[in-house]
């Protein structure tokens, strides 16, 4: 009895231990269905996110490294990925202490600069090189700014080769340059002149001033430790983004055993509308144009229109809604006159402010009306109007000798903008 309880108090002490460390398949983004390829995948991009030298002072960041590490190492190695699956942390807990057949876990910088080629390139070595950053322009019609859009495309960039994880060894052996002795450098003596030489640094050319060679090259890279393969990106371009937007791919750019990628960075360009087009064509809303939150349209009312009201428009906006339009009868538009339509411009958008609707900070539409004369009166139309006009004038008094039937009041002036 005293055995049982004693028993069930050790289990409860060890639980917390079994269930609080985080699933290594979710630490790495992955399910158990993963393949190696998989998991080296995974570990590639996380580590190299969660590096410390990258993360300076970010405790979480380096926890992050660590767990990374820590999955990697289990699940990358057949024997300790089954035991995994089969019995979770506490198998291999188990398996470590086991002794015999454990194993210690590695140092995450260990396993980190093994990975990448061996170098200590990017490991605590301070003053790691960065590559260069790559940068892309795509145009995108507005209509994609206003309703946002997901889209992929691939590049063709240079990749650490997987087949030998940048080592450029078939067998994984690396072996010092016989040349340089590991210098990476040697020296050249170059006589200048009887009895007077001259001594020359140069970079070893046996080992291109790696201070280290491969016995066997790797069949795929051929010993280069990178091939060239295209790989695909995920852009997500957010409603209300503006045009020049960089959306910054971190370390996506070419990659080297030697440094740290750079960051790929896509430039959203604004599409030139789809000239020579029929409104019915036209799928990029063309007659919108844009300027920082606010958008402009411009529309074409008849002369009966803009004079007399009693006229409605539907303006179908850039994601298919339709905005209404109109005046009652004798409501007077003036030519250029413009009309403000609150919260039809682009939407709100802030960088850290994702997907959060703000209807008040969207932009405005601004709605600027010309008016269209007719090119000719037809000769009864014209007798009848004058007629018109000319009674209408006398019957409020207006002075027929100086009257040009011009307004009292000045049409609304047209913004700066348009
Ligand atoms: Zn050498
Ligand atoms: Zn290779």
């Amino acid at each position: 009895m005293r055995l049982l309880q004693l028993l069930f108090g050790i289990l409860l002490l060890l639980l917390p231990l079994v269930f609080c460390a985080e699933d290594y398949y979710k630490i790495l983004g992955l399910d158990k269905s993963a393949s190696e390829k998989d998991i080296k995948k995974a570990y590639r991009t996380l580590s190299k996110k969660y590096h410390p030298d990258k993360n300076q002072g970010d405790e979480s960041a380096r926890e992050k490294f660590v767990n990374v590490a820590e999955a990697y190492d289990v699940l990358s190695t057949p024997t300790t990925r089954k035991i995994y699956d089969q019995y979770g942390h506490g198998g291999i807990a188990q398996h470590r202490q086991g002794g015999q057949a454990g194993r210690p876990a590695h140092d995450p910088f260990d396993l980190f600069s093994r990975f990448f080629g061996g170098g200590g390139h990017f490991g605590h070595a301070p003053g790691h090189r960065r590559g260069p950053d790559m940068e892309l322009e795509v145009g995108l019609p507005l209509r994609d700014f206003y309703k946002g859009r997901e889209f992929k495309f691939s590049i063709e960039k240079q990749q650490i080769c997987d087949h030998c994880e940048g080592t450029g060894s078939a067998d994984g052996k690396v072996v010092t340059c016989d040349k340089c002795s590991g210098r990476g450098m040697v020296i050249q003596k170059h006589m200048l002149a009887p009895g007077m030489f001259q001594q020359l640094q140069m970079v070893c050319d046996k080992c291109r001033g790696q201070g280290k060679m491969t016995k066997k090259p790797c069949p795929v890279c051929h010993g280069e430790r990178v091939v060239r393969r295209e790989s695909e990106v995920h852009a997500t371009v957010e409603p209300g983004m503006d045009k020049g937007q960089r959306l910054v791919f971190e370390n996506e750019a070419d990659e080297s055993p030697d440094w740290i990628a750079g960051d790929l960075v896509l430039i959203l360009h604004e599409k030139e509308p789809e000239l020579g087009k029929t409104d019915e064509q036209r799928t990029d809303g063309t007659f919108f144009r844009r300027k920082g939150k606010d958008l402009f349209w411009k529309e074409a009312l008849s002369l009966r229109e803009a004079w007399m009201g009693d006229w409605s428009r539907n303006i179908t906006h850039l994601d298919g809604h339709v905005v209404q339009l109109g005046r009652k009868r004798g409501e007077v538009i003036q030519p250029l006159a413009v009309e403000t339509v609150k919260g039809e411009g682009m939407p709100f958008y802030s960088e850290g402010h994702l997907h959060e609707h703000h209807d008040e900070e969207a932009g405005n539409l601004y709605v600027e009306y010309t008016v269209i004369l007719p090119d000719q009166m037809e000769s009864g139309m014209e007798k009848e109007f004058f007629a018109l006009w000319e009674k209408w004038r006398k019957k409020i008094g207006v002075d027929l000798g100086k009257d040009s039937g011009r307004p009292t009041s000045q049409p609304a002036k047209a913004k700066d903008e348009l």
